[in-house]
């Protein structure tokens, strides 16, 4: 009986119970992930999954009022540090941070990102400081992010780099021109880091997630639809998913993240998973 009764411990241990009564097993347990815009929206989403499935987490985010308080709700298993990813010496604190509270970083998700001003109405009238501002946090931010964590991972020969991108990194036209080159910037900058890292042993890849009404895409939708109230934004956001019977949400990227932060992806690198229900399949895509 003492024997299956440590087995169960055991086996129970690496289950989780999530709050739609399902079981299943903890895909992170044991793991240390650092993620960048966790305070809210797509980043918030990875970090709950990422509790969920057993891996310690912190948040790393400029939002120094949200960032604490979703910390907090996530429980003992999450902590949260104030981090502006145009900051060098912000990312490096990060993940020194990390390391010291809980003894190494296995994944690193380089994910706060900004939609930036509006669209000009022409690129012959593109505010240049307006596009180093967006290719700071959404380029620069990233190769920081990823720089500081290849200096643990590196060492350890062990880790798994993610990237938020989007699918305005795979079709033009569908942001503000220095968001939608900032986002084709960031399969490159995966591929190009795979190329060295998997000599490492580290895995980098990125994600390509189509609109999900977050607090960013609200916002750049609100440039489309001036008129428009947030309800009324996030049912059109919400009708953009083509595949039927789905619409996107931000637990399908956090499940995608969850994969490539996996050890079942451990044979995955330098890859661009588009999450986006057929959105950039679709010939005929109109607002
Ligand atoms: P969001 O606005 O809900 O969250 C972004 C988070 O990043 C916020 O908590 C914000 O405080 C933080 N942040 C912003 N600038 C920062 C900085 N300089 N340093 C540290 N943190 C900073 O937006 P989201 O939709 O969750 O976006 C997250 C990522 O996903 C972005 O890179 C975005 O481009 C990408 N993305 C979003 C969608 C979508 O539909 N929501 C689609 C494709 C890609």
């Amino acid at each position: 009986k003492l024997i299956a009764d440590g087995l169960f411990g055991r086996i129970a241990s690496r289950l989780y119970s999530s709050t739609d009564c399902t079981i299943g097993i903890a895909r992170l347990e044991d793991k240390v992930a650092l993620i960048t815009g966790g305070a809210s929206g797509l980043g918030k989403a990875t970090a709950a999954e990422f509790v969920k499935h057993g891996a310690k987490v912190v948040i790393a985010d400029t939002n120094a009022k949200l960032g604490p308080q979703i910390s907090q709700n996530l429980g003992p298993a999450a902590h949260f540090v104030q981090c502006d990813v145009t900051s060098e010496d912000h990312i490096a604190e990060a993940v020194n941070i990390t390391v010291a509270r809980y003894g190494k970083l296995d994944i690193m998700c380089n994910n706060a990102g900004i939609s930036g001003s509006p669209f000009p109405p022409s690129v012959a009238d593109l505010d240049l400081d307006e596009f180093d501002r967006v290719m700071r946090i959404n380029v620069r931010g990233m190769i920081a992010g990823i720089k500081h964590a290849a200096r643990v991972m590196i060492p350890a020969c062990s880790g798994s780099i993610l990237c938020t991108a989007s699918v305005s990194g795979v079709m033009g036209g569908l942001g503000p021109h220095p968001y939608t080159i900032s986002k084709f910037a960031i399969p490159g900058m995966v591929k190009s880091v795979a190329s060295e890292l998997c000599g490492h042993g580290v895995r980098i890849n990125c994600i390509s997630p189509s609109p999900i009404p977050t607090p960013l895409v609200v916002e750049q939708f609100a440039q489309f639809f001036p008129n428009a109230t947030r309800d009324e934004i996030i049912e059109i956001v919400n009708k953009l998913g083509v595949l039927k019977g789905a619409k996107c949400e931000d637990i399908d990227v956090a499940r995608a993240s969850l994969y490539l932060a996996s050890d079942e992806a451990k044979f995955v690198t330098g890859h661009n998973l588009v999450v986006d229900g057929g959105f950039t399949s679709f010939k005929n895509l109109e607002f």
